[in-house]
């Protein structure tokens, strides 16, 4: 569900119209639906109650202190994967004790910089990094808790550049090498070694994939006691799904439904369980809004060209993902009941809908039917694009990144203005070994070619 809705032929964010969002804001901008968070954050905690899980929301998926602050006055902590996010989520208001801290290549600066802070959980990710997290924490004269990440070779049956849980991936170590490595380091004095963590993937529509690797965890848990560890805390990772097409609610009861009948015995014996969802949280509460700059045919190809592209939304070119697109300000004949490929509504002609910069790859849709009115300035909403868009954003062919909407009921406020061009440079320095007045090579003097003269 979301609360991104036509009225009379007219785009509204909650109770706010789009097309005033955009002209307060300019376009490109994301804008987030605070009722959405909400309630996706209210509806997983419901759906897992009964193994009360400490629900870590995903800061890659969504960075925007303004969206972090919604979810920790839920109660949220949060799941980093660098030191840049555990500033996020410590300056909107999340204490380091609530955070989790995953990643395969953690610097000694980001673990030093952790540990100080008092971070809950170092999700681990091989024995080097534990070595060096237990090594760091000895020198500071600190004890930490560290879970291992373990891979429990299931195939999520999603993206390959998504799917982190299968055997050969850079993520976690494997079944067999876990208990070797609570073998080897589960007496450390510093870190201690007490969860186990896993992150099998995303988006994973099925249930299947986690009922399996919940049941691989389940009976690892059982060889550790054996061996004399406990273990005292699992993460269940994220992955849970959104739906890029009609904007149903993800299936988080389905998902619970597998879960929680394989967690609960663990739950009541005192582990205590860890989420860590991103997109099933933010996609649906964010659309993008660019605008059409021009219109154009080549051969039989008609493009509709944005003012942003892949430097805004980097999934479509990325991953080949599909994100439903549609005309802010349709009118009421031509809002359409389903966010499907084809919409089915007359009065529609396939179209690219690219962006401005120097790449083929730079689309957020190629042969979408959208009105073949579509023109100059009208405004077009990319839904679904609150997961994975904002924080994939880049500064491409020298774009200022987009700004950032928190709408909540009639209220919308800017949460991120869109960059100047002094933001593009501001970390540039002009090198001292030139200056503007040196003279031309020799070889080159005087023969300099200018605009004027190439005729
Ligand atoms: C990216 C990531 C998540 C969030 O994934 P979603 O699909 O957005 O829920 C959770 N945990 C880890 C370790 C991740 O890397």
């Amino acid at each position: 569900m979301d609360r991104f809705a036509y009225r009379d032929g007219e785009l509204f964010a909650e109770d706010v119209p789009v097309s005033a969002i955009a002209a307060e804001a300019g376009t490109p901008c994301f804008v987030y639906s605070r009722a959405t968070l909400e309630e996706h954050y209210d509806r997983l905690a419901e759906a897992f109650a009964p193994i009360a899980p400490l629900i870590c929301y995903s800061v890659k998926s969504c960075g925007n202190l303004g969206v972090l602050r919604v979810l920790a006055e839920r109660g949220a902590g949060m799941d980093v994967v660098s030191g840049g996010e555990l500033f996020r989520a410590q300056t909107a208001g999340v204490p380091a004790a609530k955070c989790v801290y995953a990643g395969v290549g953690k610097t000694d600066a980001e673990i030093r910089d952790a540990i100080r802070a008092g971070l809950g959980l170092f999700n681990c990710e091989s024995e080097q990094e534990f070595e060096n997290i237990a090594r760091l924490a000895a020198e500071m004269r600190e004890t930490v808790r560290v879970a291992l990440r373990i891979n429990p070779d299931v195939d999520p049956k999603t993206h390959r550049y998504t799917s982190t849980g299968k055997k050969e991936t850079k993520f976690g170590v494997d079944l067999e090498r876990a208990r070797r490595f609570f073998a080897t380091y589960g007496r450390d004095p510093h870190a201690r070694l007490e969860g186990l963590h896993l992150h099998i993937g995303s988006p994973i529509y099925t249930v299947d994939p986690y009922r399996e690797a919940m049941t691989k965890t389940a009976a690892l848990v059982e060889e550790l006691a054996r061996d004399g560890f406990e273990i005292r805390s699992i993460d269940l990772g994220g992955g849970f799904g959104a739906d890029y097409e009609s904007s149903q609610s993800p299936p988080l009861k389905e998902y619970a439904a597998a879960i929680v009948p394989l967690a609960k015995p663990l739950h009541d014996k005192g582990v205590r369980f860890i989420l860590e969802p991103g997109r099933t949280i933010v996609a649906n509460a964010g659309i993008l809004v660019v605008k059409v700059l021009y219109t154009k045919t080549s051969g039989d190809k008609r493009f509709a060209i944005c003012d942003a592209g892949m430097n805004a939304l980097l999934r479509p070119s990325h991953y080949g993902s599909f994100h439903f697109i549609w005309p802010v300000a349709p009118g009421a004949a031509m809002t359409p009941a389903r966010r499907t490929l084809d919409p089915k509504i007359d009065g529609t002609v396939a179209q690219d809908v690219v962006g401005p910069l120097c790449e083929t790859g730079d689309f957020l849709a190629l042969d979408r039917q959208l009105p073949a009115s579509l023109g100059r300035g009208e405004l077009l909403a990319v839904f679904t694009a609150g997961a994975y868009g904002m924080s994939m954003a880049s500064r491409y062919n020298s774009s200022p990144l987009p700004a950032e909407v928190l709408v909540s009921g009639s209220r919308a406020e800017v949460v991120r203005h869109r960059e100047s061009y002094d933001a593009l440079i501001e970390h540039e320095r002009e090198p001292k070994m030139l200056s503007l007045r040196s003279p031309a090579p020799v070889a080159t003097r005087g023969q300099v070619p200018t605009l004027e003269k190439t005729r």
